[in-house]
């Protein structure tokens, strides 16, 4: 039996901005020191996995100067119910999610009957045009906001004291004032775990991110990869329940994205952990995903879920690239129309 976390619609709809005492007093919760880093990463991407993910990250110019934002955790409550198929939990469930910006100058719906399962341990990407609310989703799935209609539930586990979620931003995850092992260890601070404990744990994240050596670099010191690695390393390190990811690789060249995707599917994989992951890229959602949502132009809903029926390792040499293609084009199929409508829109 799961516990629950519930965020049900009670407020009414807001002037647009989300308060920003509550984004900063949103953290997660601390967690026991981490499993030694397996060897099974490498057994699940052996050779092959330096062809399709390169052995190091190529360099590339630094980002914009990030804005500090937390990781979220929230309440718990009780139920444990199974997936259609019955053989994995549901971990996170939206049921009719609607979400509105109002302001004097605009009215956005930018969620309207949005529902979803989630199953514990799957790799859930969220596919959708520019502006559909994938975002606004996410946000919702973090605590960082609240919706206005409908309910969303993310179940934790009853004996544990890990936090509910933890996000990784596209580009401003990462505290510029902070060192790089200051930085992972940030949400294992805010749950008061002694410095010791927590450096241990942040050091073997960056070392799983291949960021030994940079504890003490300043995010300015580091290219806009190598602080992606900084943001996916503080919220593996805070090991929440559920992963959230906007676009996390979206401001990145095609290389190091490749390589960060392949660093990512590691962690995962060792972690089995649940991953709502936001991108607007097919083949990304794709290579990355157990399942697809595909998202409507806004107001955002789900039209259709895509399971995604390749083998991991998703090597080049392990790919079925027919079958890739064919499910391109079974999700391009619906996307079209709704890039189409959000541009015929504008
Ligand atoms: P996506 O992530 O799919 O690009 P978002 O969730 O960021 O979409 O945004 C959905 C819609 O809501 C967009 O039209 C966006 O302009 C609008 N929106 C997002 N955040 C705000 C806000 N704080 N105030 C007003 N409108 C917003």
């Amino acid at each position: 039996m799961l516990p629950r976390t519930s965020i049900t619609a009670t407020a009414p709809v807001d002037s647009g901005e989300d308060d920003p005492e509550r984004q900063s007093s949103v953290s997660g919760e601390c967690v026991s020191a981490a499993e030694e880093y397996p060897e099974s990463a490498a057994e699940e991407y052996p050779e092959s996995a330096a062809e399709e993910y390169p052995e190091s990250a190529p360099e590339e110019s630094s980002g914009s100067a990030p804005e500090a934002r937390p990781d979220t955790t929230a309440s718990d409550a009780s139920t444990g119910q199974t997936d259609a198929a019955g053989d994995r939990p549901v971990r996170i469930r939206a049921s009719g999610v609607a979400r509105r910006y109002q302001s004097d100058t605009a009215d956005v719906r930018a969620l309207e009957d949005m529902s979803l399962e989630v199953t514990d341990g799957e790799f859930f990407c969220l596919l959708g045009p520019s502006g559909c609310g994938k975002s606004t989703f996410l946000r919702l799935l973090s605590g960082l906001a609240e919706p206005d209609a409908g309910e969303i539930e993310i179940h934790t586990d009853a004996d544990s004291d890990r936090p509910a979620t933890s996000m990784v931003f596209q580009n401003d995850g990462v505290l510029p004032w902070k060192t790089v092992i200051d930085n992972v260890a940030f949400g294992l601070k805010m749950r008061g775990v002694g410095k010791r404990e927590r450096y241990e744990i942040a050091r073997e994240y960056i070392e799983k991110v291949n960021l030994t050596g940079f504890e003490d670099a300043y995010p300015h010191q580091l290219s806009g990869g190598m602080k992606q690695r900084v943001g996916i390393a503080r919220a593996f390190a805070n090991d929440p329940q559920v992963l959230l990811l906007d676009e996390p690789f979206g401001e990145l060249d095609a290389q190091t994205r490749r390589y960060l995707q392949g660093e990512l599917l590691s962690l995962w994989h060792d972690s089995e952990r649940t991953v709502v992951y936001v991108t607007h890229d097919i083949e990304e959602a794709i290579k990355l995903g157990d399942r697809i949502g595909v998202m409507g132009t806004r107001p955002g809903r789900i039209k259709t879920t895509v399971d995604v029926d390749l083998a991991r390792p998703r090597t080049r040499e392990n790919l079925d690239m027919a079958r890739l293609e064919e499910l391109k084009t079974r999700v391009w199929d619906v996307l079209s129309e709704e890039v189409q409508r959000s541009i015929e829109r504008r």
